[in-house]
């Protein structure tokens, strides 16, 4: 199967699959490589990983650092002329990457978090101080103040195999080595 095919098959139950085959009309004009944010401080090339996954060099795709760069920050979505749910694809490859084992350690590490505190970024100190300087309760109606609803969270994690995925060792509430 073609590694094109192999990502409308993924992502298009989800998303949609006129949503992700937009893939195939990308005419490689750069603008989405032009506007991206994360781009111009990593490597990630946007419009390089469209045309790899065009080309069908899925082992490059799949195992490439850049792919975890994207900060899904939807901006060359917006910018796309051919209208390629660029965000979305990048994000059903990485699901597929996932499962083959490539997910990235940052990535890990933040799934990790939302296991332990239902949140992939905790609150701190200093953003509770924020809070209340802004008139707001301490901490926000979540996990963090509900405590009780982080089981819900974990039973979900268990149940789907999310806590497999990203290789969560529940004795010792981290990731394993
Ligand atoms: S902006 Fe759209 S058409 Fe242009 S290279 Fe990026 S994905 Fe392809
Ligand atoms: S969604 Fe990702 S690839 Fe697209 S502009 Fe934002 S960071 Fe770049």
């Amino acid at each position: 199967m073609e590694f094109v095919d192999e990502i409308i098959e993924t992502g298009g139950p989800i998303l949609g699959t006129e949503h992700i085959e937009s893939l195939r009309v990308c005419m490689q004009c750069g603008k989405c490589t032009g506007g991206c944010p994360s781009g111009r401080l990593t490597a990630i090339r946007t419009r390089k990983l469209v045309l790899e996954a065009l080309l069908n060099m899925r082992d490059e795709v799949l195992s490439s650092d850049e792919l975890w760069l994207c900060t899904t920050c939807y901006t060359c979505y917006e910018r796309c002329p051919r209208n390629v749910k660029v965000t979305d694809i990048t994000r059903t490859i990485r699901n597929i990457a996932a499962k083959e084992g490539y997910l990235a350690l940052s990535h890990r590490m933040a799934s990790s978090y939302v296991v332990k505190t239902g949140h992939a970024v905790p609150i701190n100190d200093a953003n509770k101080e924020n809070r209340k300087k802004l008139g707001l309760p301490e901490v926000p109606p979540t996990t963090h103040t509900y405590k009780e609803a982080l089981q819900g969270i974990q039973s979900l994690v268990k149940k789907t195999g999310f806590d497999e995925l990203i290789g969560f060792d529940w004795e010792t509430m981290n990731l394993k080595e």
